[in-house]
């Protein structure tokens, strides 16, 4: 009987630890600024050296994607591709840069140029490179000088590409005021890249954060993880999301970069036709399954404004949406309203994608 016991005793601690690994689970929480935004990577994960070094490592990966993606730090990659477009000249698309560029363009086709991540001389007109102090008082451009750069041409109409047998991808603009700016993608990229090195390294339940901009791995334990999607005015949310597994919401907004003259509110999300914000709507969030196309598709549905969004949406492949008008009417997709909490005192109506004019149906 003896040595059973034994034998039995190395298992049943063994077991025990396990348990107690599992019970260790907790949330856990590292912030830092990146991209111009707080970052929040959140876990469920045993509290342990593994966590902490797959959290330090998710932050050191967005400082890379931050060093690669800045439009205009001088030495960043696209900073640097952006100059060599410049001359005009055909130079070597940077190796760092090609899936994200042509995934972009691929989605700037899909939306109808609605996102266009072709606009960075026009972000800089309007002062938008850097935020702005919230509701500070400030002129517009003058009209004048938007005209004359939509004339000489902005947008990634102007950026020619070739396959070189011996230098691979290159491109080209005929314009020097293509400055290519992925403010609107490289977010959510960077969410769906910390997401896979997440994984990677046995996380399961994770949420990744880049200003409301977010992707969402498993559960918190037994409870799913909740998103609050915030209020376009005020504080507090509009709505709540419950996680079904892997998620992304992503959400653009007229709160994010903004400034004000006479009353009226100028903000970051250029129409590139007009070369003005986008007037409309104040907030578009979309749950897509990866984050790199919920970030170009939430900006292009709110360029292309209350009446046109629906069409981009299905031109996108994306059908979970929630968009607030000017107005303050709050419409919802009913692909989303199974997901969807709606904060007290909020309403909603529905908005069928395939259907061609709004239909007016209250959401449950
Ligand atoms: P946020 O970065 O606040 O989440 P968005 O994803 O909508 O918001 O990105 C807005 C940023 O994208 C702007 O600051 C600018 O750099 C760039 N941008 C502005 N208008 C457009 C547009 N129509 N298409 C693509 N990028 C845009
Ligand atoms: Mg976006």
């Amino acid at each position: 009987m003896k040595p059973r016991v034994f034998a039995l005793l190395p298992l049943l601690l063994f077991a025990a630890l396990l348990g107690g690994c599992r019970q260790a689970q907790q949330v856990q929480s590292q912030q830092g600024l990146v991209m111009g935004t707080l970052a929040t990577i959140t876990v469920y994960a045993p509290r342990n050296t593994a966590t902490d070094a797959a959290l330090q490592a998710a932050f050191r990966t967005l400082d890379e994607i931050n060093h690669i993606w800045h439009p205009w730090t001088p030495d960043a990659t696209l900073a640097r591709f952006n100059q060599a477009l410049h001359t005009r000249q055909w130079v070597p698309v940077p190796a760092d840069l090609q899936p994200l560029l042509l995934e972009a363009l691929r989605l700037s086709r899909a939306s109808r140029g609605n996102f266009d991540p072709g606009l960075g001389e026009l972000t800089a007109l309007w002062g938008f490179r850097e935020a702005p102090e919230p509701g500070i008082e400030r002129a517009p451009p003058i009209p004048s000088r938007i005209t004359a750069l939509l004339r000489q041409g902005i947008g990634v109409k102007h950026l020619q590409l070739r396959r070189d047998p011996q230098h691979g991808l290159m491109a080209r603009t005929d314009t020097p005021t293509l400055t290519l700016d992925f403010g609107a993608i490289a977010k959510g990229y960077a969410v769906d890249r910390v997401v896979a090195q997440l994984e990677r390294a046995g996380i399961e339940n994770a949420i990744v954060n880049l200003g409301g901009n977010l992707r969402v791995l498993g559960s918190k334990g037994d409870s799913p993880w909740r998103i609050g999607i915030r209020a376009p005015r005020g504080d507090g949310t509009i709505a709540a999301i419950r996680n079904q597994g892997d998620m992304s919401v992503l959400t653009s907004g007229d709160y994010e970069r903004y400034f004000i003259h006479q009353g009226q509110r100028f903000h970051h999300i250029l129409h590139p036709r007009s070369g003005a914000p986008a007037r409309g709507l104040i907030s578009v969030t979309v749950v897509t399954d990866n984050a790199t196309l919920g970030d170009a598709a939430s900006t292009a549905l709110f360029v292309a404004g209350p009446r046109q969004w629906p069409q981009v949406a299905r031109a996108l492949g994306v059908d979970k949406v929630l968009v607030v008008e000017d107005s303050g009417q709050v419409w919802v997709t009913p692909a989303l309203q199974p997901l969807l909490e709606l904060a007290p005192g909020v309403r909603a109506q529905v908005r069928d994608l395939s259907a061609p004019r709004q239909t007016k149906r209250p959401a449950a």
